[in-house]
């Protein structure tokens, strides 16, 4: 149960609410954010009657005792969506973003040559893992703390914010330090122990939809996080398991529109992972700019031939194919009459 109290709430009126809904199995948590001031209560709801405490001084509303969703559903915030400042880039603002990268920090020289090829073909932000989830013990499992530190000093050196995946709770504040924004990935959607630990990172973070979960999970994902204090965050569609193998996943587009219902946290696409397939990675893009999406994380390498095996190689767009998206993507968002947002200052 959420209670929102008002801003002028006096102390013994705080305590008398305390005191009503203290006791038993439950506990009690002080959320403020945006200027207003809740009080979150968890545990057993015996004889929690919204009701009852609406009519105490000092309390403005009481949700209902069994929501499992506030700070991150449209309860919160009806209208609009929550723009998240990530570095200099604006993520669910009007305008749309375009996150490009290789899949894994690999050399520092590929890195840069990639970087160089994003910034100047227009992209947003540089992303890249050095803590890789896969499915194998015996593939590659990233540079680790030695990649955030190589992806940081690419990121500065190029003029670009930089992104990474963060897998374990208690490598979180520590590895922010080295980004504008932490992703946790599709695995970990239901790793509550690394969502909470989010409520640490120094950083946004960009929590990416579970393949097997849905939205409404996923928006519950959120609210972990929301729950243990970080406000700023970015939900990403990258595609669901179904039966279809004719791509890695399916992208489900219409996540997009669906989840604007749901939340207002900006939302992002990832054509590749869900394709897996540089073929298929443009026109799905698109689909995602037409649909609404905030913008998109994508796999670019300066030579994807060149990247590790076994890897996502298959699924990422050279630096050719990442201009004509770019060029492309400018056409639908005119007809939508958005834009790209304006590119980092030059290199
Ligand atoms: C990634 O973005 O690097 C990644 C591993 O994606 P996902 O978690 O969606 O598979
Ligand atoms: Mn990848």
């Amino acid at each position: 149960m959420i209670i929102e109290l008002s801003p002028e709430i006096r102390r013994d009126e705080l305590e008398h609410v305390r005191d009503y809904v203290a006791g038993g199995f439950r506990s009690l948590k002080e959320i403020k954010c945006g200027g207003r001031h809740f009080l979150a209560v968890s545990g057993d709801r015996t004889n929690l009657e919204p009701s009852k405490l609406d009519v105490l001084p000092g309390i403005l509303s009481v949700s209902p005792s069994d929501v499992t969703s506030y700070f991150a559903s449209r309860q919160f915030k009806p209208l609009g969506t929550t723009a998240v400042q990530c570095g200099p880039l604006e993520i669910g603002g009007p305008d749309f973003v375009v996150i490009a990268g290789p899949c894994t920090v690999e050399s520092e020289e590929d890195l840069q040559a990639t970087a160089e090829a994003v910034k100047e073909y227009g992209g947003h932000a540089l992303r890249a893992g050095a803590f890789k989830p896969r499915t194998s013990p015996y593939n590659f499992q990233g540079r680790g703390i030695e990649g955030l530190k190589i992806l940081s000093s690419v990121g500065k050196r190029v003029g670009l914010p930089v992104v990474s995946e963060l897998m374990h709770p208690s490598e979180v504040e520590a590895a922010s330090h080295f980004l504008d924004m932490v992703q946790t990935g599709t695995r970990n959607m239901t790793n509550q122990e690394l969502l909470k630990s989010l409520g640490n990172a120094h950083r946004p973070a960009l929590i990416k939809r579970g393949f097997a979960s849905p939205l409404k999970d996923l928006v519950g994902a959120a609210e972990f996080a929301m729950y243990s204090g970080n406000f700023n965050l970015v939900l990403c569609e990258r595609g669901i398991q179904t039966f279809e193998r004719a791509t890695r996943f399916t992208l489900d587009i219409s996540a997009v529109p669906a989840l604007r219902i749901m939340t207002h946290l900006p939302i992002l696409v990832d054509p590749s992972h869900a394709a897996g397939r540089s073929e298929l990675v443009i026109p799905l893009a698109l689909a995602a700019a037409a649909v609404g999406a905030d913008g998109l994380l994508v796999e670019v390498h300066v030579d994807p031939k060149r990247t590790m095996q076994p890897g996502d190689g298959p699924q990422t767009l050279s630096p050719k194919e990442f201009l004509s998206l770019m060029k492309q993507l400018e056409k639908v968002l005119h007809a939508m009459g958005r834009s790209l947002a304006r590119p980092a200052s030059p290199l």
